[in-house]
């Protein structure tokens, strides 16, 4: 019932179509066209685009109405996310000789992440359309911002979605792949002031904010602090004359955790040791938490699973959850409300410009979707 050619050209086409986070303009209006074109109710959504100001569009939804004997259960939500990361204008993909893979020529990314996703999603409404398919209510939720922090899927408006239950086609793998957990993640970021003083005349009534800075770090636990929990610091920044006394130090760090609880006192472990460096050295310290993930980790008996697991068991197919450190619109989705995982799309290498798409699981992948949604 794939329709390879088809898939693999509409694959081609979206890969063309410039979509750098915040520039999900032109993306966005493809499908609101493509999906208006097809007599389906389609909507912009504005307050997501409010509250990722940044971004020249909003989160597209397009409704599909219920169909045949499954016309009455549950709404089921299929996402992908319009923006890539770059160097991601102006690809120019090809098919590998051995018809294998699709590769950008090596100057950008390809974009598979996601539009692997996109494809696999028009592949699937061609599909159910050309052979009359029954199927749910359907709701393809297409979001702007996920390289740069899952942006539209935290501000997505769930009044304009009926569905509680997501399948985000994003991840790597065949069928039977899903990611079912994310961390917490916090961003702590700010700086430590000390006293300016000439270094050679008077070092004595000055304060060195490195020398605080040094202090604190050396008392933290860092990196792999325990089996959910990760630390690091991104960045400290100093740069003053070798005859300057360094008044102020800024810093970066990151905590990640799968576990509330751990990844909680791990952030409180790492204020702290900044608090007692300042206060020995009678420096001051500014800083802020911002947490941006909040963890999830789906049980066998939540409903997206338990549906993902039977139609793996129907087909065959083996069942792999796995749970991520990494951030996916899931975490959006999941703080929103929607109980949501990870299919594999069908891409590998994201991020690199060696990215490429793997057509066979590609193909397989959209198979699955077609499973997930019509049985
Ligand atoms: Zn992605």
């Amino acid at each position: 019932m794939v329709n390879k050619e088809r898939a693999i050209s509409k694959f081609l086409e979206l890969v063309q179509i410039d979509s750098v986070s915040y520039n999900e303009r032109e993306m966005a209006d493809y499908l609101i066209h493509y999906f208006t074109d097809l007599g389906y109710e389609v909507l912009e959504d504005k307050g997501s685009n409010e509250k990722v100001p940044l971004a020249n569009a909003g989160n597209v939804i397009v409704k599909l109405p219920g169909k045949g004997t499954l016309a009455h259960q549950e709404t089921l939500i299929l996402e992908a996310h319009m923006d890539t990361v770059e160097p991601g204008n102006g690809v120019k993909p090809s098919i590998t000789a051995d018809g294998k893979y699709v590769v950008s020529d090596g100057s950008t990314i390809l974009g598979a992440d996601d539009k692997a996703g996109i494809a696999q999603i028009l592949e699937v409404e061609a599909v159910l359309r050309e052979n009359n398919l029954d199927h749910p209510p359907l709701e393809f939720l297409f979001t702007i911002g996920e390289e740069v922090g899952i942006l539209g899927a935290f501000a997505v408006d769930t009044d304009l979605l009926q569905g509680k239950i997501a399948f985000v086609l994003d991840g790597g793998g065949g069928p039977g792949t899903a990611i079912i957990g994310g961390p917490d993640y916090y961003d702590i970021t700010g700086k430590i002031i000390g006293k300016a003083a000439h270094a050679g005349v008077s070092p004595d009534t000055g304060i060195s904010s490195i020398q605080v800075m040094s202090e604190a770090i050396s008392n933290m636990t860092l990196l792999k602090i325990d089996e959910n929990t990760t630390t690091n610091i991104g960045k400290v920044i100093c740069n003053y004359p070798t005859n300057v006394v360094p008044e102020v130090t800024t810093f970066a760090m990151e905590v990640r955790s799968l576990d509330r609880e751990s990844g909680k006192r791990q952030l409180n472990h790492i204020i702290e040791e900044l608090e007692k460096a300042v206060v020995k050295f009678g420096a001051t310290l500014e800083y802020d938490v911002n947490q941006s993930l909040f963890a999830y980790h789906h049980t066998d008996d939540n409903p997206v699973i338990k549906r993902f697991k039977a139609m793996c068991a129907r087909h065959d197919l083996d069942y792999q959850g796995i749970v991520m450190r990494g951030g996916t619109d899931v975490s959006g989705l999941t703080f929103n409300g929607i109980d949501a995982i990870v299919l594999a799309a069908g891409g590998e290498n994201g991020h690199e410009l060696q990215e490429r798409l793997i057509i066979d699981e590609f193909l397989q992948n959209i198979q699955q979707v077609i499973w997930l949604v019509t049985e």
